[in-house]
């Protein structure tokens, strides 16, 4: 079955080094390129992210927009441009406007949690102005943060309901699924035809810990019950968060999660419906 990854990294950050390493993948071109094809991953969509010094990561100075910068980007590899809500000058919203007009560039991603301002905070609405404009996705992360200095009460998932109600004309991604809000997301899903959600980060490390949780039942129903209250299967990607995970294993828990029927559609065919930039 061919892949498309919707939520993975390519960017120089310290902490994803570190979590690569962890799980045995390889984080530069070659690696990606490597584990991509061992896995019919034949394309997909990175978060734009930089830090201005190794560790620094969610990074208040880092300057909008946020690309990747590990190498050059794989053909059939896109990205999302990250935005600082510290970093929204006229200038730095003329350069994230230049972005988003490239080829590659298939929507834009938030760091709610990491940056401490609610979705719905007018910081941001310069930012959907030019989503909507360009009929571009914004993903939002959502749920816990891979750094103990983020805030939860920005990334709880119930912050898009309200985004998303004054936003209607305006295509949302939920990362990680909220987790592990999971139920909360679910419910946003159903509710709100614009909004879908990307599965990745819902387990992130190495193959060993991936055995464990992939053992436990009462974890993998927590996930197919969000699922199914939803049962929006239309609106939920595949995503892995590489390099916090390895393709292999990441793909291997998400099978388990999805009903069959539904693979088709959650590993393949929503991505190319959400980012519609990407022309495999
Ligand atoms: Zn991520």
């Amino acid at each position: 079955m061919k892949i498309i990854d919707a939520h993975f990294h390519y960017s120089k950050i310290s902490a994803f080094y570190k979590a690569a390493e962890l799980c045995g993948a390889d984080y530069s071109k070659a690696g990606l390129l490597k584990e991509a094809g061992e896995h019919q991953v034949i394309g997909g969509v990175c978060m734009g992210l930089t830090e201005t010094t190794g560790g620094g990561f969610p990074d208040l100075q880092a300057e909008t927009p946020m690309g990747f910068d590990i190498d050059d980007m794989p053909k059939n590899f896109y990205f999302s441009a990250g935005v600082n809500p510290e970093k929204l000058t006229d200038k730095h919203l003329a350069d994230l406007e230049d972005m988003l007009r490239r080829p590659d560039c298939a929507g834009i991603k938030l760091y709610a949690g990491y940056y401490k301002y609610y979705v719905t905070d007018k910081i941001y609405e310069p930012v959907y102005e030019l989503a909507v404009k360009y009929d571009l996705p914004v993903s939002i992360h959502s749920g816990d943060t891979y750094s103990d200095s983020g805030l939860l009460k920005y990334s709880h998932p119930l912050a898009v309901d309200e985004l998303a109600c004054t936003h209607t004309d305006m295509k949302i991604v939920i990362c990680h699924l909220g987790n592990p809000w999971v139920m909360d997301t679910a419910e946003i899903v159903y509710k709100n035809e614009n909004v879908y959600s990307d599965l990745s980060g819902l387990l992130v490390g190495d193959h060993q810990r991936f055995g464990w949780f992939c053992g436990q039942e009462l974890f993998l129903n927590m996930f197919r019950t969000a699922l199914i209250f939803a049962n929006r299967f239309d609106k939920f990607l595949y995503g892995s968060d590489w390099p916090l995970a390895s393709m292999k294993d990441y793909i291997h828990m998400i099978k388990l999660i999805v009903p069959e029927e539904h693979h088709q559609k959650v590993f393949y065919d929503n991505a190319l419906k959400v980012f519609t930039k990407i022309n495999i």
